[in-house]
């Protein structure tokens, strides 16, 4: 199988598996010397109806009978040390293959972790893992002994004699091909594509679970979140095309397994057809006992197969995201002048995007200037202030912070010279104190108070159960997007970075958060380089300069006067705006 995939997944099984590795082939070894010695006591059986059959040596058909049950106890045991053996490679292998995920998502560009991507990577580092723990925990025995068996089977169904074996053979031949034919070329992509299906619907059921509140406000059905809908019909779709896919080769394979029963009566027809001897008989019986087991070897193989296609894209999962390239570590040690940025020719365009979301940007912004960034939605806004702090690399041109390219500068000092506030900035499940202590782990309680005081969260911490030391997301303290972005705020203050990078919130539940996010934006601000990504043009005409994107293009720039005078973009926004305005006033 390894090999038709190209994928070589045992050889990176081993890699991951490190000093362990040997313990994945002795516990292998071990699981076919059980397979094995799980089989030699059908061969005694037939020797015990041999004695019994020709009625000599009686005596002898205990000690037979011991050694089978030794041979039971003893394939018993054997097995239980391979399982032992896999379990604690299996557990080797998962913690090799989370922390060389860890240590990789560390070094991925910020861009990587956007909403979609983080589920993918949390679900990539718990999921993916446990279930390539699973496979060779448990599986890689079965599948050991899957393969091993039928070939101790043939010998025990030949040996003996051969017609009727090969009698027996034909149905387990045809239920074979059927099996193959199920685990044909299209099921690997199948199961990709219900692994796929299941990671869509788990995202957009937290997409569904958030927005319950909007749901519940305004009366809506699960009908209106149409992507979850979307994706539970296609998932449905798929269940029903795959299992009818499989229907007819499905019915082939268990009607064949379990006919070779029916075939023994054909045999049994044929060898006795001249007559009823006592070795026609033992052979009869011999077979009626030993082709069940092929039978039971058939469906082993068949969900072995199974559990390995899950491992192998399990671990193309893993190697997705193992050959994201890292961010470039800056590799001098330059320290920028001051605080000013320059953008200078800078284009980039998202993977498997057909046209640039920056297109030759040039912008120069002073030390200590506050800039707005404007435009219509999906015009470029947010990306050319991502690419600022390096959530990606630009593809052209370059971007400097006080006269260093961004990527001259460490990852660390570039933070210690930017902080950013975008409207996802999550919390982590920890106590505020220490959510907001993560922008400077040193920082004392008294700063972080001060910190959120001037973020504008007293409101927030006095109706908490433990004030600072509430832990969020527990015994049902819940807040709101505004709050939730009030805290980050603050966050943002305690870091007191000399630049800083705001992302204005498109929409409140209500105007109290509203009010108190702006007025933490603008303590937070105070004597710094202001980069603030507008939606609402109604706080951007304060601003030093205001830029205009269009199309990936920096279309306008100035004062809200010069731009209002230029008679383009900016002003057809701004006079949309006023209408919306007074319409709202007006209704
Ligand atoms: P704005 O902030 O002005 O709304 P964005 O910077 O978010 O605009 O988006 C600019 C363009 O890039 C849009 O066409 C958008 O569809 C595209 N885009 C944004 N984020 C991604 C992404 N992660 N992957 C692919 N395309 C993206």
């Amino acid at each position: 199988m390894g090999k038709k995939n190209e994928f070589d997944h045992m050889k990176l099984i081993r890699e991951y598996a490190g000093g362990h590795k040997h313990l994945i082939t002795i516990g292998r070894c071990l699981a076919a010397v059980s397979a094995v010695m799980t089989l030699i006591p059908y061969y005694m059986l037939w020797k015990i109806i041999r004695t019994a059959v020709n009625g000599e040596e009686l005596e002898k058909i205990s000690s037979y009978a011991w050694f089978a049950v030794a041979m039971i106890v003893g394939a018993l045991l054997v097995y239980i040390v391979a399982l032992l053996c896999t379990h604690v490679a299996a557990f080797r292998v998962q913690a090799n293959m989370r922390s060389s995920l860890m240590r990789r998502i560390i070094t991925l560009p910020l861009g990587v972790f956007d909403e979609d991507g983080t589920g993918k990577i949390r679900r990539t580092v718990n999921d993916s893992t446990t279930a390539t723990e699973t496979f060779i925990a448990h599986n890689l025995a079965d599948k050991t002994v899957a393969t091993v068996t039928p070939i101790g089977l043939l010998v025990l169904v030949l040996a003996f004699n051969w017609k009727i074996g090969l009698i027996c053979l034909i149905p387990a031949f045809i239920g074979f091909i059927c099996m193959m034919s199920m685990m044909g070329k299209g099921m690997q992509q199948k199961m990709k594509e219900y692994q796929d299906a299941l990671d869509t619907m788990s995202s957009e059921a937290t997409e569904y679970v958030r927005g319950v509140p909007v749901v519940k406000t305004f009366g809506q059905t699960v009908h209106s979140f149409k992507r979850f809908k979307e994706c539970i019909d296609g998932y449905g779709k798929w269940t029903t095309d795959y299992t009818l896919m499989l229907r007819l080769p499905m019915m082939g394979f268990m009607t064949c397994i379990n006919a070779i029963f029916a075939f023994i009566v054909i045999a049994a027809y044929v060898v006795t057809k001249d007559g009823i001897t006592n070795a026609a008989i033992l052979n009869v019986m011999y077979y009626i006992i030993v082709t069940p087991l092929v039978t039971i070897a058939l469906t082993k193989i068949a969900y072995s197969g199974e559990a390995e296609m899950t491992l192998i894209d399990a671990l193309k999962r893993v190697e997705t995201i193992m050959a994201i390239k890292p961010l470039d570590e800056g590799s001098s040690d330059k320290k920028p002048s001051d605080n000013g940025i320059e953008l200078r020719n800078v284009s980039y365009r998202y993977e498997d995007a057909t046209r640039d979301a920056i297109e030759k940007v040039s912008i120069s912004i002073a030390s200590g200037e506050h800039v707005a960034l404007v435009g219509p939605s999906g015009s470029g806004k947010t990306t050319l202030a991502e690419l600022m702090v390096r959530f990606f690399d630009v593809a052209e041109g370059e971007i400097l912070i006080g006269g260093v390219n961004v990527k001259d500068i460490s990852s660390a000092e570039l933070m210690k010279q930017v902080s950013f506030v975008f409207q996802d900035s999550r919390l982590i499940k920890k106590s505020i104190l220490e959510n907001v202590r993560m922008a400077k782990p040193a920082a004392t309680e008294d700063e972080v108070l001060d910190a959120l005081k001037k973020a504008q969260c007293m409101d927030i911490i006095e109706k908490l159960p433990d004030g600072i030391h509430t832990v969020i997301g527990e015994k049902g303290t819940y807040l709101s997007g505004g709050e939730q972005q009030r805290i980050t705020i603050a966050r943002a203050v305690l870091k007191d970075a000399p630049i800083l990078i705001l992302d204005e919130a498109t929409a409140f539940a209500d105007p109290d958060n509203e009010t108190k996010v702006q007025a933490a934006f603008e303590e937070l601000s105070k004597n710094k380089t202001l980069i603030m990504i507008a939606h609402r043009l109604s706080t951007v005409m304060n601003a030093d300069r205001i830029f205009v994107m269009d199309n990936g293009k920096c279309t306008e720039a100035g004062t809200h006067e010069e731009l209002m005078n230029m008679n383009g973009l900016y002003k057809r926004m701004f006079d949309e705006y006023t209408r919306s305005i007074e319409w709202k006033v007006g209704a």
